[in-house]
């Protein structure tokens, strides 16, 4: 897989141009300070700065995270109304799409049955909080034909298009998803974590959903990458103000630790940590020595960052 089949450069370009713009206009005397949202400790420093905003590195775990940061309300109206977001929803989102089902989510879903099935478990209720139009749960449903699909989408023009789909889909933000409570087996989390306010406020209305005894499943980017490692401020993915929580793996452990998860593995699957680094970084002499020994090299390098916790692309299984 190469970066550009999931986000081609031309759109992104003009996202990412967007972004910055809306970025500009968040009132910084308004920011809050916060603890490590992975361990909860207040021993900080000063790590980077990217479009004038300040990303801490916290002593004890190693997580890097904006701070102090936009309020809770000022990143709701970010998301809501933002340009970069509408562009985002109307514009960057539909046009990969489907690239998306083929390359991300279907071998993702494939992932997911791998695991769970050595686990011995299959589940029967499964919920996609930030379900979108719903395809990712249809790549699931290949894999658990007999399980009823259920999502949580805030865009009633996404969340309509997954109704149609036939996924029972309730237009809501996860922290508002109380009435189903308790309620499934599996619940899964894709790429939202790094952009809250409060990851443990999330991850815990994200446990709320699913019962005792169930699984939950986050994805999202974490610190300690290949490629944000060696890009740190130059990396795209560390953008404010949707990216504010790069947590390293001890990090996610403490996180879910605190809220009562058991059985807490962190993989870091990820596909893309060397090309990220080839196509933004032409000057570094590691990856131009690593292209010159061939595309067998880049690939067991990669493989090798996988295996090692060492890819930006993280899961966590737990269990409630
Ligand atoms: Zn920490
Ligand atoms: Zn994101």
């Amino acid at each position: 897989m190469k970066e550009s089949e999931i986000r081609p450069k031309e759109l992104l370009k003009t996202y990412l141009d967007l972004v910055a713009k809306d970025a500009k206009k968040l009132d910084k005397n308004k920011f809050e300070r916060i603890p490590c949202p992975g361990c909860g400790s207040n021993v900080t420093n000063l790590h980077l700065t990217k479009a004038e905003y300040q990303y801490d590195k916290c002593k004890t775990c190693g997580t890097v995270f904006c701070n102090p940061r936009p309020t809770n309300g000022m990143l709701d109206e970010f998301y809501s109304i933002g340009e970069s977001s509408k562009y985002w929803s109307e514009s960057f989102f539909p046009a990969v799409a489907e690239k998306r089902r083929e390359v991300l989510f279907r071998p993702k879903a494939k992932k997911i049955s791998d695991f769970l099935s050595n686990k011995g478990f299959s589940p029967n209720l499964i919920c996609d909080v930030g379900s979108g139009y719903g395809i990712f749960l249809e790549e699931l449903k290949q894999f658990y034909p007999n399980a009823s699909l259920f999502g949580i989408e805030p865009s009633e023009s996404m969340a309509r298009i997954s109704e149609e789909r036939g996924i029972t889909t309730l237009v809501a933000m996860a922290e508002h998803s109380n009435e189903w409570s308790g309620k499934f087996d599996l619940v899964i989390s894709s790429e939202v974590i790094e952009h809250v306010y409060s990851p443990m406020d999330f991850l815990s209305s994200v446990r709320n959903l699913a019962k005792p005894g169930g699984y939950v499943l986050l994805t999202g980017l974490g610190y300690e990458g290949f490629d944000i490692l060696t890009l740190q401020e130059k990396s795209n993915s560390i953008f404010p103000p949707h990216h504010i929580n790069f947590m390293s793996v001890k990090g996610f452990e403490e996180l879910f630790g605190r809220l009562g998860f058991s059985d807490i593995e962190v993989i870091t699957p990820g596909e893309l940590d060397v090309d990220i680094v080839i196509s933004n970084e032409p000057n570094f002499e590691f990856t131009n020595v690593l292209k010159m020994r061939g595309e067998s090299a880049i690939k067991e390098f990669q493989e090798f960052l996988k295996k090692y916790k060492l890819s930006s692309h993280v899961w966590v299984f737990a269990r409630v």
